[in-house]
């Protein structure tokens, strides 16, 4: 949600911005601008609409400057238009915001009433407006930046500059996201370390209530009253190119042709002495021999992930699971106490709900675990442990190999839950292991081998209106996410349903040509699920059927695709692959937006 930067150093600063905002366009892509310290003072421009609408303005305004900050905004408070856009300016104050101000709807009308003119409908503006008042109160900065934040209510990192103090970039982080970094010829602060991996690798994490001051040669880091904190300088695993769509057309694509490596990775990095490692996460063996129950919680794609965590472990380890959505376990009564294990999932590890749902669990006692891909993100800093998934940077909207890696640890986790409480023989525990090390990555590289039969299978289904998916099981849980994957990028309207409850209301949607993806994987499910095959067939659904090449009576599909063979319980992984591209050829089929698709933005920082 929104991408802000930050930049002073030598080189051209319009530059440096741009192709900073080029990697942050993932996170929003309604509007952006810049503000640029130019000979008098700084000159802001902005515009509605893809990042190059900007640069087309910079191209026909070229300013030379060594300095300023940009934004590339995902709405939240008033229309995607210019006068949205951030930059937001007041008096000498330029600034660029990620997350949502709570009260400034308050804040507004008090100013308003003192007869301050607002140019745009953002909960931005008010932060502006505040900080212009503070800066004039007392002429210094870092005192105005604390005395406005001590007002604001929400979470929000701002990037801010002020006309008078040329050269210097100011971060303050209070419950979005924001690191600083030490580029080749200047320095940054951003969202997140991919906006600049193509100029360094070397950057510091900002915790809350600390303010970042950047320069050309260098960063001083402050806390809320003032004091200097001394801040361990990173080195990110990631590299640029792991940022790059390296020759493929989207970032979605390469990102599912990344899967089954990031899965052996992850993998690869939590055994020891062939059986999963959690000791390392904080949990120890006795821990989990204790386990009575866990939670999860997670947001979107993640959460899908959980549903797959949740069989697995009920079925592995024999305790319940519950699977929560971040956003309403929020707002939802806790069942969780001391001894409990409450997991949460996020690729970013910032997203605000699943950030939120962790803190309400550590009110309750419960023991944390972070399942995250962005070290240093929020969530693997304040989960109690940490579970470190190795996907590298996921650029695409649309979730894919993070997923895979989440459902490794999730696994991991079952596997050692189980084995620890004696229901799973540790010889079957690293039998295991080894399934999820080597084979499960070869498997799903096989699917991604036959990409083009599956983009065959999508051209049957592309003009479709509505597409249902349906499954049993583990099957569901796959369905949820196939389903998530086609609305998100291709727009087509999907449902997906557990494959027994059709009949109990969705089936009367069901006419003479509807696709219908059934997902069967689960030889014990087989047969309930021909029978809800024949169901939706009877109604003149046109289904197109993935299963393991054992399934008996595939012929009753209109189509079918064949998973390889895998032991059942890891069938998710391989189908999952082929719900990933039959998502995504449906989308490029139809000439979609694949990366960046409309009214959505990665790393989902706001409530
Ligand atoms: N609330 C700000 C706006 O709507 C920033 C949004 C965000 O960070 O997603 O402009």
């Amino acid at each position: 949600m929104c991408g802000i930067i930050g930049y002073s150093g030598h080189e051209n600063a319009a530059d440096k911005l741009i192709h900073a905002l080029t990697s942050l366009e993932y996170r929003g892509y309604d509007s952006a601008g810049v503000t640029l310290f130019a000979e008098n003072g700084t000159v802001t421009l902005k515009k509605q609409g893809r990042l190059k609408n900007l640069q087309q303005l910079l191209a026909d305004n070229p300013i030379a400057s060594v300095c300023g900050i940009g934004h590339t905004r995902w709405a939240t408070h008033g229309k995607p238009s210019d006068d949205n856009a951030h930059p937001h300016v007041s008096g000498k104050v330029s600034l660029v915001h990620n997350g949502i101000i709570e009260n400034y709807a308050d804040i507004r009308r008090d100013l308003e009433r003192d007869g301050a003119v607002f140019l745009s409908d953002t909960d931005t503006e008010s932060a502006v407006k505040l900080l212009d008042d503070a800066y004039r109160q007392t002429g210094e900065p870092l005192s105005a930046i604390r005395q406005t934040c001590e007002q604001l209510t929400g979470s929000y990192a701002f990037a801010i500059v002020f006309a008078d103090i040329n050269g210097k970039v100011f971060g303050v982080r209070r419950g979005s996201p924001l690191i600083a970094a030490y580029g080749q010829d200047g320095n940054f602060v951003a969202s997140d370390i991919t906006a600049v991996l193509w100029d360094t690798r070397r950057y510091i994490s900002l915790d809350e209530n600390e303010i970042a001051a950047v320069t050309n040669d260098g960063i001083v880091v402050t806390d809320f009253d003032g004091k200097a904190v001394a801040k361990e300088t990173k080195t990110a695993e990631w590299d640029s190119e792991s940022a790059e769509k390296g020759g493929f057309p989207h970032f979605m694509l390469k990102e599912i042709h990344e899967e089954a490596e990031s899965v052996g990775r992850t993998v690869a990095a939590h055994i020891k002495d062939g059986l999963p490692d959690f000791q390392s996460c904080g949990l120890s063996r006795q821990f989990l021999s204790k386990l009575k129950s866990v939670t999860i919680a997670a947001c979107g794609t993640a959460m899908h992930a959980g549903l797959v965590g949740k069989t697995v472990t009920e079925r592995l380890a024999g305790i319940p699971v519950r699977v929560e959505v971040a956003s309403e376990f929020r707002y939802g009564s806790v069942f969780l106490e001391e001894g409990d294990l409450f997991v949460a999932v996020s690729q970013s590890g910032e997203t605000a709900d699943t950030l939120a749902a962790l803190d309400i669990a550590k009110q309750h006692g419960a023991r944390t675990l972070g399942i995250v891909n962005a070290a240093g993100s929020a969530l693997s800093r304040e989960a109690d442990g940490v579970f470190l998934t190795m996907a590298g940077p996921e650029i695409s909207v649309a979730s894919t190999k993070a997923y895979g890696v989440q459902l490794a640890a999730l696994y991991l986790l079952a596997i050692a839950t189980a084995e620890a409480k004696g229901k799973l023989s540790s010889e079957d525990a690293r039998l295991f292991t080894q399934t999820l090390l080597t084979e499960i990555p070869s498997k799903i590289s096989e699917v991604v081998s036959r990409e083009s039969e599956i983009r065959t299978l999508a051209s049957d289904f592309m003009n479709a209106k509505s597409v249902f998916f349906i499954g049993r099981g583990l099957d569901c849980a796959l369905s949820y996410e196939g389903s998530l994957k086609l609305k998100e990028i291709s727009y087509i309207h999907s449902e997906s349903y557990a494959a027994g409850e059709m009949k109990h209301g969705t089936i009367s949607l069901i006419e003479e040509n509807t696709p219908v993806v059934a997902v069967a994987t689960q030889p014990e499910l087989f047969t309930k699920t021909i029978s809800n095959i024949r169901e939706v067939k009877a109604r003149g659904a046109n289904v197109l059927l993935i299963c393991p090449a054992n399934f008996p009576n595939a012929d009753i599909a209109d189509t079918v695709f064949n998973i390889p063979a895998t032991s059942e319980l890891f069938t998710p992984f391989t189908a999952v692959t082929a719900l990933q591209l039959f998502a995504y050829h449906m989308a490029e089929l139809r000439g979609r937006d694949i990366d960046k698709p409309r009214n959505l933005a990665k790393s989902v920082t706001v409530e």
